[in-house]
């Protein structure tokens, strides 16, 4: 290039002028300079490595030497209606080499401005993108490959950044906001990880859904992924922001399939129990009933006695004794009461601990007809206990409920228990709601005590079952209330501490 005549105004005095024309013959960037109608006046080293073309070949010709001629019409129309307004121009051609291989260039054109404002030149510079161009093309490809993999998986994926935003997932995990009925299952799903104790670990959870739905399984995995930072800022020492990867197959079959199992095998449990504690609360009637008469007698003794009638009062003593020790060696026959350290403790979910007693208790339920409203808290922190004994307390509560509505013969319209379950904190509390004729306030203490019927009758429990319900309870550190239901009835109400660590 040759040097320019005079400097421009804006040139600072310290280069000097020649350092302008050898600046631009030897930029690492193709540069030509073309007069208006796109002839070549110039070109510089870089554009002779990149177009195959040397500074005297090109001189004089077009630039459209360097047109593959497949770049769209509409592109070039842009490119000089640009131009011609005096406006710089930007974009990719797909232009030939002298050899006749294509590439993607870069161009950038620019109007030069002469000192009357006039346009006389158009610089150009522009320069190869075509491995920049597959390297983006690549990484779309695979990005459109890996979703259409991960949209085709049968298991909910979502990748949540480090705020525990969801920032990718498939079709599977789409649908599953409609199925929980909830925006974001990710988070239900790792809360109920956690709660379970299993998050970082994975594993199989349950969801509860209401509204009288089966509860879903999961079988969830995470995984940490580090991902690096794309801003600017991060360019040198790109700092890693952890991502968490979740996959969550529905394993809903599989469980209800052992659950069916694990039902019949509870069911049979229960009604052992059951038979159990039927057989030891009548003995115990029974034997509480003839200790009566005989403490009648052992009082009549001490009076006989005190009279000075001796020899009888020690016949019939012996009597007494002789009764009372056969009394004492039935009771030993008593069958033993399920007591709190006979059964390994474990984790529990109160909303199993439910549905199995409601499962069990279909039978009875649609006997009576009885509906059931059940609305489990779709995540519940996991109790410490034993699970048969929870399910003994917690069917006895139904079974009162279901006897309460069903010995009401005044035609009630609304025939309901209604249970529910709720995070309290620490504590997982479950309310049971039944329609009957309900618990007048003098007597919720009494129905406590064993042997007390609130309905006056010597019925299928003989009034323990609640003592009992309240002993296991308190095993577990927690209570039972009565109260009034909302609708009427009568409300029972079961707080039990959670948030302990496994055993
Ligand atoms: P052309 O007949 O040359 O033109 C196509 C359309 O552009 C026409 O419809 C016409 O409306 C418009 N047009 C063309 N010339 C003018 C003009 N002088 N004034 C107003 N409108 C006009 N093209 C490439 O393919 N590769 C390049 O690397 C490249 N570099 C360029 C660098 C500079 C500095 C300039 C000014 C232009 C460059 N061009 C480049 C554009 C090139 O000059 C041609 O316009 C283009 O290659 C199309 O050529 P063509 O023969 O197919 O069609």
């Amino acid at each position: 290039m040759s040097q320019p005549a005079k400097l421009p105004a804006a040139v600072p005095a310290a280069v000097p002028p020649e350092v302008y024309g050898q600046a631009v013959d030897q930029a690492d960037i193709g540069i030509s300079i073309t007069d208006t109608d796109a002839n070549i006046l110039y070109c510089n080293a870089a554009f002779a490595r990149a177009t195959g073309y040397g500074a005297e070949e090109a001189r004089g010709r077009n630039q459209s030497l360097l047109s593959y001629r497949t770049t769209p019409r509409r592109i070039y129309e842009e490119m000089w209606a640009s131009l011609q307004a005096g406006q710089p121009w930007h974009g990719r051609l797909l232009n030939r080499r002298k050899d006749g291989s294509p590439y993607l260039a870069e161009l950038s054109i620019t109007p030069v401005h002469d000192a009357d404002g006039a346009v006389r030149h158009y610089l150009g510079m522009h320069r190869d993108v075509t491995a920049m161009h597959q390297l983006e093309q690549r990484v779309l490809n695979q990005k459109q490959l890996i979703e259409s993999v991960i949209d085709a998986a049968p298991m909910a994926i979502a990748l949540l950044d480090g705020q525990g935003k969801v920032t990718l997932d498939n079709h599977a995990y789409k649908k599953l906001v409609a199925d929980l009925g909830v925006a974001e299952p990710a988070e239900l799903l790792l809360a109920a990880l956690e709660r379970a104790g299993l998050a970082g670990k994975g594993g199989d959870v349950r969801i509860e859904r209401g509204g009288g739905r089966a509860p879903r399984w999961f079988c969830c995995a995470t995984q940490a992924i580090e991902i690096r930072d794309e801003s600017a800022g991060g360019f040198f020492d790109p700092p890693s922001r952890p991502a968490l990867l979740l996959i969550a197959s529905d394993v809903t079959a599989l469980h209800a399939e052992q659950e069916k199992a694990r039902a019949a095998a509870l069911k049979a449990m229960l009604a052992e129990e059951e038979h159990a504690a039927t057989l030891r609360e009548s003995l115990s009637a029974a034997l509480y009933r003839i200790e009566e008469p005989i403490n009648v007698i052992a009082s009549a003794l001490a009076l006989m006695r005190g009279r000075g009638d001796g020899h009888v009062a020690g016949v019939l003593d012996q009597a007494v004794a002789g009764a009372r020790a056969r009394i004492e060696e039935l009771r030993g026959l008593l069958p033993a009461e399920r007591s709190a350290d006979a059964e390994a403790a474990a984790r529990i979910n109160l909303n199993e601990v439910v549905r199995d007693v409601l499962d069990i208790s279909t039978q009875r339920l649609l006997a009576a007809g009885i509906t059931v409203d059940w609305r489990p808290e779709p995540v519940l922190p996991a109790l410490l206990g034993s699970p048969l004994r929870l399910r003994s307390a917690v069917k006895t509560l139904v079974d009162n409920a279901i006897d309460a509505i069903a010995g009401t013969r005044d035609g009630r319209p609304r025939r309901e228990i209604a249970l529910a379950t709720q995070a309290r904190g620490d504590a997982v509390a479950l309310t049971l709601d039944d329609s009957g004729p309900g618990i007048p306030p003098e007597l919720r203490l009494k129905v406590f005590e064993p042997f007390f019927s609130a309905s006056g009758q010597v019925g299928r429990h003989l009034g323990t079952g609640l003592s009992r319900a309240q002993q296991i309870v308190a095993d577990h550190g927690g209570i039972i209330d009565i109260l009034d239901a909302p609708r009427g009835g009568c409300r029972v109400r079961v707080e039990l501490p959670a948030g302990r660590s496994a055993p």
